[in-house]
């Protein structure tokens, strides 16, 4: 540094026609005029952050304007009005200001009424002031909020300080949140416990997935129960799918009908929560259930995944996710099946459902519901069809014993007896 730093701020090398433009061997503008030249070299040799103070010292030495506002704010903005508009024309003409932000504001504004009787000073206004921001990432030509009619307080979009600073970090490319340091025993942020980046004054946002905004989805307590129940699910289907592989297959029923309605299935059961829970992508179908909908999709669900895991129990090797009898295949009747033929699509109609009541997402939630509703009812039929072929008569008297979805009542004794032999 100590190499490269005269060098740096050697103005000597700069044409007339710049040295004129900053201001610079001239009153009110040369201090000021020579600093903002600097900042430009520095800016062009890489330095990462460059301040430029205007004013220091002393009541009218500096901008605090107690004794008059004009006299005040008039002195000092002619000493850095043109030097600043030097400074940002050079770096768009040098292409630097793509890449650069110029941030432009101080510690508080002034009160909109005079200090003191008859006095036309101002004292400081925290509640209200300007500041504003060119060049790399942020919308040039706009004003963001307001302050009343008076100039007293921010009232339309009031911009706190913590978020002046997330937007500045956000423009260097850091997440306000997760740049801490540890101080004084806890890891502390510039931005304290507060700090939104201010998305309005930005000139367009790259398409990420944002980070922060995917914990939250996961951590709202219905999405989490939700995640819960989705794994033991998608769990208890690996366990018995894998258990089923090699299976030898005698009489496969899959036609065009099965090769469309599967994939969708697995699409909405399985890849809509994860994009829900993930990725911002189904953002546009979010709504708010009606109150209780959650603890019905609860009770839904765990009704659901049991069944689920009763039902691939039961069937053991019997169980294919596509319509085939296999080699050594038996009628099941035994446990969740004496009284229901299809426990298992009573049972993914009941996750599916419970899926549509704790998502607060009508795509993620409801999907399933529909594309498995149109599966059912092509399939049931075929299924009973594929098992009459193979069983004969047994199956359509354990059909005649049995309900679809819902268990049913035994009607004589002698069935009773039938069945449980
Ligand atoms: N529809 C059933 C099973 C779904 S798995 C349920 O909802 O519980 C689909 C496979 O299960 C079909 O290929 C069929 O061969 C087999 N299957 C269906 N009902 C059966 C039963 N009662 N006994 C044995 N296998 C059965």
């Amino acid at each position: 540094m100590q190499s490269k730093a005269p060098e740096a701020v050697d103005l000597s090398r700069e044409t007339r026609q710049t040295i004129d433009n900053y201001g610079i061997g001239r009153e009110p503008t040369n201090e000021y005029g020579r600093n903002c030249l600097v900042a430009r070299r520095l800016v062009e040799r890489g330095v990462r952050c460059v301040q430029l103070y205007s004013g220091g010292g002393h009541l009218e030495d500096t901008w605090d304007a107690h004794e008059s506002i004009e006299k005040n704010h008039g002195k000092h903005g002619a000493e850095v009005d043109q030097p600043i508009g030097a400074l940002l024309t050079d770096l768009e003409e040098r292409g630097l200001l793509d890449s650069t932000l110029v941030a432009w504001g101080g510690e508080f504004g002034r009160m909109p009424f005079s200090e003191g009787k008859d006095a036309p000073g101002r004292n400081h206004n925290p509640y209200g002031f300007s500041m504003w921001f060119a060049g790399a990432g942020v919308k040039g030509g706009i004003r963001y909020g307001a302050t009343d009619e008076f100039g007293f307080q921010a009232t339309t979009d009031p911009v706190h300080l913590h978020d002046v600073h997330a937007t500045i970090l956000h423009l260097m490319g850091l997440d306000h949140e997760r740049l801490t340091f540890f101080h004084q025993g806890r890891q502390e942020s510039l931005t304290d416990v507060g700090g939104h980046v201010v998305r309005g004054i930005l000139a367009g946002e790259t398409p990420s997935i944002p980070v922060k905004e995917i914990t939250v989805a996961i951590l709202q307590p219905w999405n989490l129960i939700f995640t819960i129940g989705f794994v033991i699910y998608v769990a208890t289907r690996g366990k018995f799918a894998a258990g089923t592989k090699g299976n030898e297959s005698m009489d496969r029923r899959v036609g065009l009908q099965e090769k469309i309605l599967l994939p969708v299935v697995i699409s909405t059961s399985l890849l809509f929560p994860i994009i829900y829970l993930f990725t911002p992508l189904f953002s546009f179908a979010d709504y708010e259930l009606p109150n209780g909908a959650h603890a019905y999709g609860l009770v839904f669900m765990i009704v659901g995944l049991w069944l689920f895991w009763r039902s691939h129990v039961d069937l053991g090797l019997n169980w294919s996710p596509t319509l085939e009898t296999r080699e050594g295949h038996e009628i099941v009747k035994h446990g969740v099946y004496r009284r229901i033929r299809h426990p298992m699509y009573s049972a993914i109609w009941l996750f599916s459902i419970a899926q549509g009541l704790l998502l607060n997402n009508w795509l993620a939630g409801w999907a399933v519901v529909l594309a498995f509703a149109v599966m059912y009812f092509l399939r049931t039929p075929k299924e009973e069809e594929m098992m009459i072929d193979h069983f004969g008569s047994a199956y359509k008297d354990y059909m005649a014993e049995t309900g679809r979805l819902f268990p049913r009542v035994r009607q004589s004794t002698s069935n009773e007896s039938k069945s449980v032999g």
